[in-house]
């Protein structure tokens, strides 16, 4: 009988159902029980105030949080999120699947996640940096180069992560760039970060469509936000010759048959900050995207997307998860039943940590590396990744999340065996 913790606020729907996923592996794989139950919780959780003056002269006071999910194999590595929806119990599902993820990938990383409940589009970029500012300084004896690293996730950017560099230095005395990845280069940001989720994502559905040999020489793909990831996914795939036939942001849908044009989609969202009044292809209910009749799914902006009432209308073969937790359990279940191929987000979306890490150990050295040897790199881990994750698929004719989730899950489980319960 697993426990249950005494702090409600834990008992969200993205963390129920992101211990259900664990609780499901460590049965699959008969994980000690003892090493299960400290998985399930996160190991520290902090909530803070994080007060600011707004442009018109009035104090306002957001909720911050930051979670350490784990820290056996190493330091905790995990983005910040700017959204209305922050809460608790999502933080700390983000922060348990980036402890999967960082394991699955190999990288002497645990998971953390952290985030502000605000609505960054209605907030100025001067309330944005003080929010940015004070947010790292009550967070401050959480993270460190050594002890826990924030990168960037929804709403916040390179920019956000240059303020929350030179508010941890500006206490400490001295330039530390390695307290933060996907930081702009000039300031210890390493090449390739920017992209990287976004060409992992690519890389996935590239690989899966290699093994899986569909009947068509031009894959279709739909994409679910086009924010970093859903237009850098876009971005290779087109590349690559797919046809990207639908898009959608929070704003609307935008639909192609013949495909859609994406470096120049990309240049009109720069402008616009929307795909909404694309004078190209039409405009469809963003709610229906993953109903459309295309190859390959992408969701790339929210989690719990792709539901037990809704997993049935999915026609793709491939749904590449470039969100975090855009599949529920139960809408999991329907889509392995339909044979659908599901690239989980652990696997899919790890481009974006690897090359934070690869920042950081370019930050910690003091020796930069040129793009070419980023991107070898990481595709070098990605490619290692797919295949241990559809090996063992195959080998245990298990899904290729279970499979993913052994391998991540297994990592650390072994490594907290070793290391043993303190005291
Ligand atoms: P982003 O802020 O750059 O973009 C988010 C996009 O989602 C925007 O286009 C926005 O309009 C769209 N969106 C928001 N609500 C929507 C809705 N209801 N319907 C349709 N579109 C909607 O964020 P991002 O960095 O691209 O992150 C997207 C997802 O990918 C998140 O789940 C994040 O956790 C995950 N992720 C990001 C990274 C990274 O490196 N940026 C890495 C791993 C995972």
């Amino acid at each position: 009988m697993m426990s249950q913790h005494p702090l409600k606020e834990f008992y969200n729907e993205t963390f129920v159902m992101a211990q259900r996923q664990l609780d499901e592996v460590a049965k699959a794989m008969n994980l000690d029980a003892g090493v299960h139950e400290r998985l399930r919780w996160p190991r520290k959780s902090l909530l803070v105030s994080v007060p600011i003056k707004l442009d018109n002269g009035v104090v306002k006071v957001f909720t911050g949080y930051r979670v350490q999910h784990d820290q056996t194999l190493g330091p905790s590595k995990g983005g910040i999120r700017f959204h209305h929806d922050v809460q608790l119990g999502e933080v700390a599902a983000l922060a348990m699947w980036m402890t999967w993820k960082c394991s699955l990938l190999n990288l002497p990383y645990g998971g953390a996640k952290g985030g502000v409940c605000c609505f960054p589009e209605e907030m100025s970029e001067s309330e944005l940096e003080r929010l940015a500012r004070r947010y790292t300084t009550e967070i401050l004896s959480m993270i460190g180069p050594e002890k826990d690293i924030p990168a960037p996730d929804m709403y916040t950017n390179e920019k956000i992560m240059a303020w929350i560099m030179d508010t941890y230095s500006n206490f400490i005395g001295y330039a530390v760039p390695g307290v933060v990845t996907g930081k702009p280069v000039a300031v210890g940001g390493t090449l390739g970060r920017t992209e990287a989720t976004g060409r992992g994502v690519a890389r996935c559905v590239e690989l899966a469509l290699d093994r899986l040999k569909l009947a068509t020489d031009t894959p279709t793909v739909a994409i679910q936000g086009f924010g970093n990831v859903g237009s850098i996914t876009a971005k290779y795939l087109h590349q690559k010759g797919l046809k990207v036939v639908a898009v959608t942001d929070v704003h609307g849908g935008l639909y192609d048959k013949g495909g859609i044009d994406i470096p120049r989609l990309m240049a009109y969202v720069r402008e616009h900050g929307s795909v909404e009044g694309y004078p190209l292809g039409e405009t469809f209910d963003a709610q229906e995207w993953l109903a459309l009749d295309v190859d390959v799914l992408v969701p790339a902006a929210l989690a719990n997307v792709i539901t037990a009432e809704n997993a049935h209308l999915v026609k793709a073969k491939i749904v590449a998860e470039g969100a975090n937790g855009p599949i529920t359990p139960d809408a999991d279940k329907i889509l392995e039943e339909k044979g659908i191929f599901v690239i989980p987000g652990i696997l899919a979306n790890a481009g974006g940590v690897v090359v934070s890490y690869f920042e950081w150990v370019q930050d910690i050295q003091h020796l930069f590396w040129t793009e070419e040897e980023v991107v070898s790199k990481l595709y070098h881990l990605m490619d290692k990744a797919f295949v241990d994750v559809y090996d063992r698929s195959v080998a245990l004719k298990v899904s290729p999340r279970m499979a993913a989730m052994m391998i991540g899950v297994g990592r650390v489980a072994e490594a907290k065996l070793l290391r043993g319960l303190y005291p």
